[in-house]
């Protein structure tokens, strides 16, 4: 429907229909208007699979919903750092979704995983935004194709669930910029999601759904999003403040209560009618565009998409430690232990939990090898030893020659809803690890888990596997990496620390009541740990593969560049081994220098995922723009890039970099320092016009002749007290008012206002 006719049928309803459309029907749906013919529609969780509930409706995953695929998880999608598979997962839930009539689907989930113990992190793609937008673009993309929305949330920084409708997130605004919303402005700027889902937690004091700075200041006026934004379930506080902050839909329904407090803010004056249009015409935009592109032909073929789950999966899997013991020899003699190699854990608990209507488990797809035995060794219910099952497992893995163990984090350990306490496995499977090493000196680890875990025996085991939480075919996709029939490709989208107090969130997470604050600043994940230079058991992106690459030809096409254009960066991979496999080759920017703020050592501007057969090169190629280097400045309140030298990095991980290139940026951007009695002196130092006007106003050669007695002799005052670099330092960090308390009366409290005023009136300084 067009504008202007969306336009003429709100002139045509009542203000009690047009508020009846800013909240829903029931769990899922919109309020229809019959009298005008405008039909309701569903919405349904995401974000990994359809979560369609035909029935009775519940926000936390309680009651059934339609059998459909479950697919890897957000955790597991992000190891894949791969666009055109999130673009693939995508389609066939947009597809899916045409097929249910399900107008929009509630994903992708991009908060930044602040801390290891986040309940949700299993839903979320990394702790680095740039791979969280970029992937939840991808993924926006693919659903769209299909003329389904998606509602990407949740905005912003709900980084835990405890308390997680009252806790307000305490962010300074440069964190916010840098990482926060970071993840969530790519995507929505780039790949035009038809709906936001604002979150239930305020932020700094007020919450996210009456938040006018984040819902209409920087997502409308600053990023253009043109769709509408929907409360999370249940994330309403007082509705007329929404409606005015910007938050058009409340879900789910309360009986049209807050509707009639629509109305009767309207009738008092208390909110524009305009406000209300607007609301109604930005929910049909969105619902005629659904509407008129149905695609009543499409079919929800479970088969197929399960199988494209599998496809999927293998991507997913990260090869976390190999030390010759992978892939396994299809003649040798393996033991399968552990219950989750019968019954995995592929999905986490809450809102996003798919009915799966097949589940494929590792056992499944090995059955009928003679060469594979299978013990269960632990059970997941409770953290308690099993001593006949654990007896039964050492044995088993004692006369094989490699031991598999399948072992993760249970439901009960990580949830929707509530947030870990510590980041350890149940203590019954760290202890069938440590028993099974002791008799079987193959041991290999395939992990089911949503965020990292401690690992205190990684030293006694040749192997680990990252399956995450990998969807309702990880089983057959485990196999395959397991057997080499299928070579690792997916790295590491968070950091795994040695243990949980070594996370830059550690002291601050969850905060104290209704209140945390994110005291560690922009530096989250490996951003911390790679500045600190703090050991971790697993960097940032990192993952092995069966075989090897080399890089080399590093090219930039220049040595320096106005942070107004745009650096293009190449670099050739070789496939150096005998199997084909796939490289996720990353590009750090690092400033050389130390500058003005303090800032990571560096971060990932650019990744790219490419194919290659054994034997074969290819160029990879970045371009990288302002925003590569740029930092957001507080003063200007916009992005700014400091001039200076800056680093442009390859590696296979955060901390494994392998070239090094390097290009000068100059910033184009001016702006206003107001110079005032507390200026330190060194701020201006770099300035030639301020440092004219000083020399002027107060007769001296340098500034740095302040406090020269001028009668004594050249290098006087070293040979006293002061050296040399103490008066330079002196004088950097000199107020301006001081530069007249320590020129022994010659400069006055006057002269020094008067080179500030002048100072001020020059149009812009700095740089
Ligand atoms: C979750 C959302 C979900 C919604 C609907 C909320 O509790 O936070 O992610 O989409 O419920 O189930």
């Amino acid at each position: 429907m067009k504008k202007k006719e969306i336009k003429d049928l709100i002139s045509r309803m009542t203000l009690e229909e047009k508020a009846s459309l800013c909240s829903g029907q029931d769990f899922w749906h919109t309020k229809e208007v019959a009298r005008l013919g405008v039909p309701d529609f569903m919405v349904s969780d995401g974000p990994h699979g359809l979560r369609k509930q035909n029935l009775e409706a519940d926000h936390m995953g309680i009651n059934e919903s339609i059998k459909a695929v479950c697919f890897p998880a957000g955790c597991a999608l992000a190891a894949s750092f791969d666009r055109t598979l999130l673009r693939n997962v995508g389609e066939v839930l947009g597809n899916e979704c045409q097929a249910e009539d399900v107008g929009v689907i509630l994903g992708p989930a991009v908060n930044i995983k602040r801390s290891p113990l986040c309940g949700r992190n299993f839903e979320y793609y990394s702790e680095d935004p740039y791979v969280a937008t970029e992937l939840a673009g991808a993924f926006i993309d693919g659903v769209q194709s299909k003329n389904v929305g998606v509602s990407i949330k949740h905005f912003v920084a709900n980084n835990q669930e405890t308390r997680r409708m009252t806790s307000s997130s305490e962010v300074d605004e440069r964190t916010l910029r840098e990482i926060y919303l970071a993840a969530f402005e790519g995507a929505i700027k780039n790949h035009k999601p038809w709906t936001v889902m604002c979150s239930y937690n305020k932020i700094n004091g007020t919450y996210a759904a009456e938040n006018k700075k984040f819902l209409t200041d920087v997502l409308r006026n600053e990023w253009g999003f043109d769709g509408f934004v929907v409360s999370d379930w249940g994330a309403v506080n007082d509705r007329v403040a929404d409606l005015k902050a910007g938050m058009e839909l409340q879900m789910p329904a309360v009986d049209g209560t807050t509707d009639k407090e629509i109305v009767a803010a309207v009738r008092e004056g208390r909110v524009e009618e305009a406000v209300v249009d607007q609301a109604v015409e930005r929910m049909l935009t969105i619902l005629y565009r659904y509407k008129e592109n149905r695609e009543e032909t499409a079919v929800f073929d479970l088969e197929a998409d399960h199988r494209k789950a599998y496809e999927v999966a293998k991507e997913t899997i990260v090869l976390l430690k190999n030390e010759g013991v992978l892939p396994l020899k299809e003649t040798a003699k393996v033991a399968f232990i552990g219950k989750y190699a019968k019954d995995p854990r592929y999905q986490g608990g809450g809102s996003s939990h798919i009915n799966s209507f097949r589940v494929t488990s590792a056992l499944e797809c090995v059955e009928g090898k003679e060469t594979v035995v299978y013990a269960q060794g632990y059970d997941d219910k409770e953290d308690v030893v099993d001593e006949a099952l654990l007896n039964e497992a050492v044995k088993t893995a004692k006369e094989a020659e490699v031991a598999v163990i399948f072992a993760g984090l249970p439901d009960a350990f990580e949830s929707e809803g509530f947030d870990r306490n510590h980041m350890r496995m149940p203590q019954c499977q760290n202890h069938l690890i440590e028993e099974v090493a002791k008799v079987q000196e193959n041991v290999v680890v395939v992990l089911h888990n949503g965020s990292p875990i401690e690992m205190p025996w990684i030293s006694k085991v040749k192997g680990v596997v990252e399956a995450y939480l990998g969807g309702q075919a990880i089983g057959a996709a485990v196999c395959d990496i397991l057997y080499g029939k299928a070579n690792p490709c997916g790295k590491l989208a968070e950091t795994f620390p040695i243990k949980l107090e070594d996370n830059p969130s550690y002291l601050y997470y969850i905060g104290e009541k209704d209140r945390v604050e994110y005291r560690e600043g922009v530096f989250v994940g490996y951003r911390y740990y790679d500045t600190k230079n703090q050991e971790v058991l697993f960097p940032f992106g990192h993952g092995l593969s069966y075989t090897t690459y080399s890089y080399g030809n590093l090219q930039l096409d220049k040595q320096s560049m106005k942070d107004t254009e745009e650096l293009k960066v190449s670099v050739d991979i070789t496939n150096t081994g005998a199997m084909e496999g796939k490289e996720i080759v990353q590009l750090y920017v690092a400033k050389k220098e130390k500058g003005e703020i303090i800032r990571p050592a560096k971060e990932l501007r650019g990744f790219e995922k490419v194919f290659l057969a054994p034997g074969e090169t290819k160029t990879v190629s970045f371009t990288l723009s302002k925003r590569a280097f740029a930092y957001y400045n507080m003063q200007m309140q916009d992005w700014y890039v400091e001039s200076g030298t800056y680093e442009i990095l390859i590696g296979k991980s955060v901390e494994d970099i392998v070239l090094a290139g390097e290009v000068g940026v100059a910033s184009t951007q001016k702006y206003q320092i107001h110079v005032t009695m507390d200026t330190p002196v060194i701020d201006l130092l770099e300035d030639e016009e301020a440092m004219e006007i000083i020399r002027q106003e107060f007769q001296l050669e340098s500034i740095y002749d302040i406090m020269k007695d001028p009668d004594a002799e050249e290098g006087e005052a070293s040979a006293a007290a002061i050296s040399n670099e103490m008066l330079v330092a002196m004088i950097d960090y000199l107020p301006f008012r001081g530069v007249a308390s320590f020129s022994g009366g010659r400069i006055t409290y006057e002269m020094v206002q008067k080179a500030i005023d002048r100072i001020n009136q020059k149009e812009l300084i700095g740089q």
